[in-house]
């Protein structure tokens, strides 16, 4: 989609730091890592969060978690989290989804 950051950043146009790539997911470093370990897995398809899932297109969410399963065990992450924004009240900055995870500090819960 034309003028979506993330799109970009699927397509290349925009450099990240990559974590892992295949034809249907990207996953790269935060800009901005809250955490220790703090990298962001999108669909390279443009979705523009949680709220338009939908019964075409949620299979990339479960594959989504396989590789992020995938990428911790390669790299010996045994605990993380994973957080998806949706919506201004949750703080959602860039509208194509993408899969927070963060590892490697402690992690308050409820997460405020
Ligand atoms: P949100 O606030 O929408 O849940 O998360 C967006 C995330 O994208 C933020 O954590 C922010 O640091 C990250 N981000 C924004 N722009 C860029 C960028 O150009 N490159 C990378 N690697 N991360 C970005
Ligand atoms: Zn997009």
């Amino acid at each position: 989609m034309e003028n979506c950051l993330f799109c970009k950043i699927a397509a290349g146009i925009i450099p990240s730091s990559k974590v892992y790539e295949d034809e249907r997911v990207l996953a790269f470093n935060d800009i901005d890592p809250q955490a220790p370990t703090h990298f962001l897995v999108i669909p390279k398809e443009h979705i523009t969060g949680a709220g338009e899932i939908n019964e075409e297109n949620s299979s990339i969410v479960a594959y989504i978690f396989e590789v992020i399963a995938k990428i911790a065990k390669e790299q010996g992450i045994e605990s993380y989290r994973v957080v998806t924004n949706y919506g201004v009240d949750t703080g959602q900055t860039v509208p194509h989804l993408h899969f927070h995870v963060l590892a490697g500090r402690d992690m308050t819960w409820p997460p405020g």
